[in-house]
């Protein structure tokens, strides 16, 4: 009886760490793009944010930590439940197009991580759709 809630508690122990580690990257990654636009688009230092994308990033982290998906949690854009309030979707999608391309020289792992799991996302929901229609 021991091991087995020993091994659930380790089961358990095991997927929080990957939630927190799937959280952590997310929050980095949209922190970094949204210091990149801020920096081009509202002269802000490095590092610094506007109160305006401050609010964005508290947001965004908001988000990410009630994302309902956990380890599972789709990027974004490729999301099925779009849960941003319209006028942040249209601020991040302003952030995204300005800061998208500069992020692969300055945050190259962030970037690399994104786009592939953005392609290994597109391929999963090709799949079931296919799947669907069969
Ligand atoms: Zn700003």
């Amino acid at each position: 009886m021991i091991t087995v809630s020993q091994d659930r508690l380790c089961l358990q122990a095991k997927e929080g760490l990957k939630i927190t580690v799937t959280t952590m990257l997310e929050e980095k990654t949209v922190r970094k793009m949204i210091e990149l636009y801020c920096r081009r688009h509202h002269g802000t230092g490095k590092k610094d944010l506007c109160p305006s994308c401050a609010q964005l990033l508290a947001y965004c982290v908001e988000r990410i930590n009630k994302c309902p998906f956990g380890t599972a949690k789709p990027v974004c854009s490729k999301c099925s439940i779009h849960c941003y309030r319209e006028e942040k979707r249209d601020h991040i999608r302003q952030v995204m197009r300005s800061a998208g391309p500069r992020m692969l020289f300055h945050s190259p792992f962030l970037t690399l991580r994104y786009l592939l799991r953005k392609i290994l996302f597109s391929a999963c929901r090709d799949r079931r759709a296919r799947q669907a229609d069969n």
